[in-house]
């Protein structure tokens, strides 16, 4: 089995996933999310698209049998296995001005948005290229009529994952979310394998 690497608490990770590889990413605690990004590793223009993706699905909520596609309309990843069954794909990565603007951070933390900068620069990724995040674990019920939704705790348990293959060979930014909405008000790290 291969081994199972830890993202320590407000951090990121970045590494490249080979077509026809899978990607576990586990919680080993609980109620934490995972920011997770993909890009194509031959054209890194080419993105994991929240707008496309939720198109082709007709659906906010994706889980076991979907699958994730870029801006260019390619499948980039089909999630294979699911735990929770309530992840967030219409959220941007929680950043520096969310901490100042929705909880008035006199000096606030990069969020995943830095986190993911950093992790994705070695492979001429820029900040502007970095769009919605497929956020592993986050919990955003909607009102169907209204369409208000809140932030909510996660609904997974320690040791719950999400299991994605790649369809292309990818670099993927990976994170163990700095908000403290998103996680039920701690922070803790986040697991990932790739097999
Ligand atoms: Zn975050």
């Amino acid at each position: 089995m291969a081994d199972i690497k830890t993202i320590p608490p407000r951090s990121g990770a970045g590494f490249t996933l080979d077509k026809g590889q899978t990607l576990t990413v586990i919680d080993p605690e609980g109620r934490q999310v995972s920011d997770l990004l993909a890009y194509n590793r031959a054209d890194v223009r080419e993105a994991i698209s929240s707008g496309r993706t939720l198109d082709y699905a007709s659906r906010l909520y994706l889980t076991t049998g979907d699958l994730l596609y870029s801006n260019r309309s390619n499948v980039m990843l089909e999630i294979v296995s699911d735990d929770v069954g309530r992840h967030d794909f219409l959220l941007t990565p929680c950043s520096k001005e969310t901490f100042a603007i929705i909880y008035g951070d006199t000096d606030p933390h990069r969020g995943c948005f830095g986190n993911l900068a950093e992790a994705l620069e070695p492979w001429g990724v820029e900040p502007d290229q970095i769009p919605v995040a497929f956020n592993c674990f986050m919990n955003v019920p909607i009102n169907g009529e209204t369409g208000t939704f809140t932030v909510e705790p996660p609904l997974s348990k320690a040791g719950d994952t999400i299991v994605f293959r790649a369809a292309m060979d990818l670099v993927i930014g990976m994170t163990a979310c700095s908000a403290l909405q998103s996680n039920g008000g701690s922070f803790k790290p986040i697991q990932y394998r790739i097999d």
